[in-house]
């Protein structure tokens, strides 16, 4: 099969979710966020193994994206929708059971008379300046609001993934400011908030890329696994050049793996001459430019011609190859390519 291989741990996504559930109080919810397709990896199935294991709240981006997670775990769970509720939702929220985060009095009035009754949260900004009411617009609604017992009220942090960042203790003050003295749960933790320690859990966490195997959750499992199958050996003799560009030329005499796999597939073009794909445990470079369905590989050093060679594995995380593409483990995933063939499995493979 030409097809690159991609596979899901969905026990390592659920042993994820146990690890930072383990990080707050037993008193604090630990909810899940599954948007942009649960990471990547397919927000269905990440879904239904974290309410396995005990979630759930989970959280998207769009109304849009709770329709799959509905279909996946029934109405026992509760969907935030970080959007809030944007014209031209409203029959979604209603059909589907989902819950908006409110940003805005324009959201606050179109929610209130069109699904009056219907649950709701609220989200406020503290400084990241992204979403949410600003600390005027709170104070003017706050009441009103709070009267109608939101099922949650967030905001978000900015420099969470910095320990010291003296962001974060801004942000925390003026979340206990604009949240103090009423009842309705409080979250402003994702992943790296709920790793600052408890006074940031308050009464709901949102974690997201520490699921998925994502840093600044240091000792989480790797989830994701892509295998990309070897097409084609060739020979090249000293001064050849390699791949669109000529970018890279063979000092020696140098043995060159094709591999099924691409930018088509989300393997980031910047990672032409830097990447690194594994054979077993041995480190084989990338040469020349990624192209949309193929990517060359110097094998020389290898005593078998392999079958596939590994890009994301125990060898390797999603941050690592971050690293060499100069982006983040985040955009990593969720630009996984749905051309892969997906295998689901649960436990190590
Ligand atoms: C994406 C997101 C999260 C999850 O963040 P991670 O860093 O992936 O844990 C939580 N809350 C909000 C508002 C988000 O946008």
């Amino acid at each position: 099969m030409g097809t690159a291989t991609l596979t899901i741990d969905l026990d390592a996504v659920a042993a994820n979710w146990r690890t930072l559930d383990s990080e707050s109080a037993a008193g604090v919810e630990t909810g899940a966020v599954v948007k942009a397709d649960g990471y990547g990896l397919g927000a269905d199935r990440v879904a239904r193994a974290l309410a396995r294991a005990g979630a759930r709240l989970f959280f998207v981006a769009v109304a849009e994206e709770g329709a799959k997670v509905r279909q996946a775990l029934g109405p026992a769970v509760d969907i935030c929708v970080f959007s809030g509720h944007m014209r031209g939702d409203t029959d979604m929220i209603a059909d589907l059971g989902l819950t908006p985060m409110l940003n805005s009095l324009e959201q606050v009035t179109r929610h209130l008379e069109a699904l009056p009754g219907h649950p709701f949260g609220i989200q406020l900004d503290t400084g990241m300046n992204r979403l949410g009411m600003e600390p005027p617009e709170w104070a003017a609604l706050r009441d009103i609001v709070l009267s109608q017992s939101p099922r949650l009220v967030m905001s978000h942090l900015a420099c969470a993934d910095e320990s010291d960042n003296p962001m974060n203790t801004r942000q925390l003050a003026a979340f206990q400011e604009m949240a103090e003295g009423f009842d309705a749960p409080r979250s402003l933790a994702a992943t790296g908030g709920i790793l600052l320690g408890p006074e940031y859990h308050f009464e709901v966490t949102r974690p997201g890329v520490g699921l998925y195997g994502g840093l600044p959750l240091t000792d989480a499992q790797p989830a994701a696994f892509l295998d990309l199958p070897v097409v084609q050996i060739r020979e090249l003799d000293p001064g050849e050049t390699v791949g669109y560009g000529t970018t890279w030329t063979a000092e020696q005499p140098t043995r060159i793996a094709t591999v099924s796999g691409g930018y088509g597939d989300g393997i980031h073009r910047a990672l032409s001459n830097r990447a690194t794909l594994f054979a077993g445990d041995t480190a084989c470079p990338v040469v020349g430019r990624v192209s949309m369905d193929l990517i060359t590989v110097d094998v020389t050093h290898l005593d078998d011609t392999p079958d596939a060679l590994t890009l994301l594995g125990t060898q390797q995380s999603v941050d690592d190859l971050a690293d060499a593409a100069d982006t983040i483990g985040y955009e990593i995933l969720t630009s996984l390519g749905a051309r892969y063939e997906r295998r689901y499995i649960r436990g190590h493979r």
